[in-house]
């Protein structure tokens, strides 16, 4: 997440930089320069999104020179489509998320967002339109309602309150003496990882966002939770375009298309039944799912 919060991650070296006693105006520019690594060009018009589409166009990328993470990626999400991409691990399956928000370029090919290449509009249209909802999610010091509330500027306390519902933190949030005042984080109470999801969960449930992103987004909850969250989930992507990032299959069965990613390929594409049909990578990762929760039922 860090990758994905890169401006926090620049203000927190920054902060630590002047705290250690550097404050040093030219240093602090380097550092906060050689940060950006991607900028809005001259002029850019902010992005329009009637019917937001979400298009791959032979996308080649990777973090260093040496080694190419995507190799030549192409996939669309139709407008109002969900979308689910499964891999193995290191396939580079964030890596599209981190694109899609536009954390860095790709070295070639292009992502369209309702036909218009995101590269070309403003970053800030850009991510008012997205939503994500991170492997990890990063809190801030500061009281669970404005860590939820922080998806959208402006959201009032009903809002607040129906999306910790959605997100089943309510149960939660009662049983704390300040309620949604309650401060969370290093100086505040200490969330679990699968609560700290819900956060985010319910956090983008407050942004409403036109195009969703569930990266891994139920992997930190327990089977019990995870079915909880995953109704409300099923929720907020409907009718809403969404690709979502899946470890346990199980909770992606239902999505219009699943996209198969394999050292930076697309190596199978199709729904559920017709990728277990094809026999193929997708029915390999199947069958060891299916076995690995019949092992685990066994065991309790
Ligand atoms: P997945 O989500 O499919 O597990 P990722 O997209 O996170 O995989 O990462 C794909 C590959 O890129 C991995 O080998 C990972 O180690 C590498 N990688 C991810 N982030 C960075 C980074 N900031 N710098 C260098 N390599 C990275
Ligand atoms: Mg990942």
């Amino acid at each position: 997440l860090t990758q994905l919060f890169r401006p926090l991650d620049m203000l927190g070296m920054v902060y630590r930089t002047i705290r250690q006693g550097l404050i040093d105006m030219a240093e602090m520019f380097r550092l906060i320069d050689t940060h950006v690594e991607v900028r809005d060009v001259a002029g850019a018009p902010a992005l329009i999104a009637h019917q937001p589409s979400v298009v791959f166009d032979d996308v080649v990328f990777g973090y260093d020179r040496d080694r190419t993470i995507l190799k030549g990626l192409s996939f669309e999400v139709p407008a109002g489509h969900h979308v689910a991409i499964v891999g193995p691990s290191g396939a580079g399956k964030s890596t599209i998320g981190r694109l899609l928000f536009r954390f860095y370029d790709p070295w070639s090919g292009r992502i369209l967002i309702d036909g218009q290449d995101i590269a070309q509009v403003t970053q800030t249209s850009l991510r008012a339109i997205l939503g994500i909802v991170p492997q990890d999610s990063v809190l801030f010091n500061e009281s669970i309602g404005y860590n939820i509330g922080y998806g959208r500027d402006g959201a009032s306390m009903a809002d607040i309150q129906e999306a910790a519902r959605g997100a089943a933190l309510m149960g939660l949030i009662e049983r704390l003496p300040a309620g949604l005042d309650t401060e969370v984080g290093e100086r505040g109470l200490k969330l679990s990882g699968g609560e700290k999801q819900r956060v985010a969960i319910a956090r983008t449930l407050v942004k409403n966002p036109r195009i969703l992103l569930l990266d891994e987004a139920t992997s930190a909850l327990d089977t019990r939770t995870e079915q909880d969250i995953l109704a409300t989930l099923h929720t907020l992507a409907a009718n809403r375009t969404s690709l979502s990032i899946a470890h346990r299959l199980s909770t992606i069965v239902d999505a219009d298309s699943i996209i198969v990613l394999s050292e930076g390929r697309l190596a199978e594409q199709g729904s559920h039944a017709e990728l277990l049909r094809y026999d193929g990578l997708y029915a390999e990762m199947w069958a060891r799912q299916a076995n690995e929760v019949q092992t685990d039922q066994a065991a309790q």
